[in-house]
This record gives C-alpha cells, structure tokens and sequence, in this order.
C-alpha cells in the first residue's frame, strides 16, 4: 500500500496552520480539481478531491486534527471508519463564501465515495432526514478503564413528538405538498458549468407544508426528551478514545434514521497507578534497611494486594515485573504487566545512638560494600591526577 501523504503537505498549509487558512487552502484546491472541471482526467481529479477534502476534514476539526497531530495518520484511521472522518465536517461554508450558495457537496462527495458519509441533515425525498449525532462527555475512574464498566447516564434528546406522531400538524388538519417545489423538497439551479441543487425555500426542505400546526411541537414534529442511556464501557478503554451506541443520537424527521451518540472517555488518573499501554506502573518505597538486607513487601495491583520479594542489595529505582497484573489491551484483549519501581528512602538520622550505629556501620564496611561509589571515587581520582 502506498503511503499515506501528509494532510497539511497535501493542503499546502504550515502545521501551526488557523482554521481560516486551512479552509483558504481546502477551498482554493478543491475548486481546482473539482472533478466537474477536470472531464479530460476525470478519474485523477477525483481521487485528488477525495484527498483534499479528507485532509480538510480532519484539519478543520479540533478534535481530529489533535488526535493526527500526535499519532499521525493511524491515530486517525485506528479512531475513526472513513464515514467517521468526514461526519460533521463543515463543506458546505466552505462553497457558501464563495457565493455559490446551496452547493450540494452531498452529491459530489456523496457520490465519489459511494454516498451514506453525510449523516446529520442528509435528505431524500419527502422531507426525510436523517436524525443529527449527539456526542456525549462521559469521566470514569482509572479501574472501570481497566476492568470494563456499565454507566448510565442521561442526554436530553429530540424524540418524535407523541401528539402528531411526527406530522407536525394540528389534530384533525394534514400537511399540502409545497407548491414551489412540488413535494420534492428541493429546488435547481445552474452557475456556469455546475448544477446547484439546494433546498426549496419555501418549506425549507421538507416537501410539503402546514397550515395548522401541532401545538407541542410547534410544527417540528419532534420534542426534546431527557433519554437514560446505558452504554457498556469495554475494559482497557484509554482516555480520549471515542464509543459509538448506533441508532442512540437524534431522532429522524418524517421517518427518517435516527442518528447516532458518541461517547467521549475521559479517564481521570490514579493515585497509585501510571497507564503505560497496557502496562501499569507504580513506585513503592521501602527503607534503606530493607533494600540492603532483602524483604518481602505489600504491592498494590488492580486485583488487590500481593506479596513481592525484594532480594538484598536492591537499589533504587529497580523495576521488578509482576506478570500479567496490567490492563487488557482493548483491541486483542492481550493483559499487560505491572512494573513494580522499587524506591529506596534514605533514612532521616537523629538520635546519637542512630548516628554511632551508622558510623560504626560504615567503620566495619568496605569497597565491597559500596561498590558503586568506589569505583566512581576512583574514576574521579584518575581524572584529576
Ligand atoms: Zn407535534
Ligand atoms: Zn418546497
């Protein structure tokens, strides 16, 4: 497979880039190899143009761009299907400013890759549409990360208005089909060599009009709803990554799919543990006694307490592994390890007694007691000779 090229090298744009210059450059481009505008290579232009506008809507998203900033293209690819990259990417004030109003990139993208990638405010005929995605911001603690969790939670979120069941319309009145448009919901319109379909003004879309409307809903058809949701949190979740509940976001209008909900994680830390992969770290100190003579002593682990020798003559800083005893890698299910950081405290000295026992200590010690500091004692000596 060929490599994937840079997206701010193929827009053209400096890394640092503003929001505003990478819709310049989007624009400027895009207009260039508009596959309308390119009939002698037609297939180029259009594989061109899917990358552009692939690279826009990555970068003109904060979320997106930050994520490829960091981890490149497989933080995006590893994070988000091709539909996925191109949900809620604004196209269409990109064209809009250039007062061409109304340009249905639906269709030109749409049909580029197949169609279904324009999820929010897509249309057909009948006023259908498609309802728009909800995202949610959910925190969860270090061990539901690592161990899988259930969480409820509630969003407040468009249903189908129960009265009119959807119809918008008062009891004992109906919708007539707008007469501007004819019931198709959209109107033409040409500007050179490009045809513009937009929605028909008049009944902004929906193909048809009220007359009465439904007094819950005022004519919308929908009502907002406070909805309880349950969504099972899969163990080894890291911060930042992104759950989709399918069919969970806004309902559609007039019959139309309804969207749907992301959750965002974000996990907070621990106070014990440091998330490496799907290894875990964490620092546990024992006295300058212990390290010197050996000991067994108490570790924290995400199943609870365990015993771990630490043999004489460890030094600060040693990392000891304890198998098996990290996080479930998400993707194969794969446990990681526990590093154990072993940190030797020096011990504060203050009675008399203490001092002589040391003193004493050191009087009965040798090169082989302190075998480091010696050989750096005579390292040093050479050096200055
Ligand atoms: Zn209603
Ligand atoms: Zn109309």
């Amino acid at each position: 497979m060929p490599e994937k090229r840079d997206y701010y090298e193929i827009l053209g744009v400096q890394k640092g880039a503003s929001a505003d210059e990478v819709k310049t450059a989007y624009r400027r481009l895009a207009l260039k190899y508009h596959p309308d505008r390119n009939p002698t290579d037609k297939k180029a232009a259009e594989e061109k143009f899917k990358d552009l506008s692939e690279a826009y809507a990555v970068l003109s998203d904060t979320q997106k761009r930050a994520q490829y900033d960091q981890f490149g293209h497989s933080g995006i690819d590893s994070r988000y299907t091709s539909e996925d990259i191109f949900r809620g990417a604004d196209f269409s004030s990109v064209f809009e400013d250039m007062g061409m109003g109304g340009v249905d990139l639906e269709d030109l993208l749409g049909g580029i890759f197949g169609g279904g990638i324009f999820g929010g405010g897509r249309r057909s005929s009948g006023g259908r549409r498609r309802g728009s995605d909800l995202q949610f911001d959910m925190e969860i603690n270090f061990n539901e990360s690592a161990s899988g969790a259930a969480k409820d939670f509630v969003i407040p979120r468009h249903e189908v208005c129960p009265s009119c069941r959807g119809e918008g319309t008062a009891p004992g009145s109906s919708r007539t089909t707008c007469s501007k448009c004819g019931g198709a919901g959209q109107v033409q319109s040409s500007q050179g060599f490009m045809i513009y379909s937009r929605a028909c003004d008049k009944c902004g879309g929906e193909g048809s009009t009220i007359s009465k409307p439904c007094p819950k809903c005022r004519g919308g058809g929908r009502v907002v709803v406070d909805r309880k949701i349950t969504v099972k949190i899969p163990a080894g979740i890291e911060n930042g990554m992104r759950l989709r509940v399918a069919g969970e976001g806004e309902v559609g209008q007039r019959g139309g799919q309804r969207g749907d909900l992301y959750v965002l994680i974000y996990v907070r830390p621990h106070e014990i543990f440091e998330r490496h992969g799907s290894d875990v770290l964490c620092e546990v100190p024992i006295t300058m006694v212990d390290a010197a003579l050996g000991t067994e002593v108490e570790v924290p682990t995400l199943d609870g307490k365990v015993r771990m020798k630490v043999p004489s003559g460890t030094q600060s800083g040693k990392i000891f592994r304890l198998r098996d005893k990290g996080i479930k890698d998400i993707h194969t299910g794969v446990r990681g390890d526990e590093h154990v950081r072993v940190i030797v405290e020096t011990p504060t000295v203050t009675s008399d007694a203490q001092k002589r026992i040391l003193q004493e200590f050191t009087r009965a010690s040798g090169e082989s007691t302190f075998p480091n500091s010696a050989s750096f004692i005579r390292k040093l000596k050479s050096f200055f000779r």
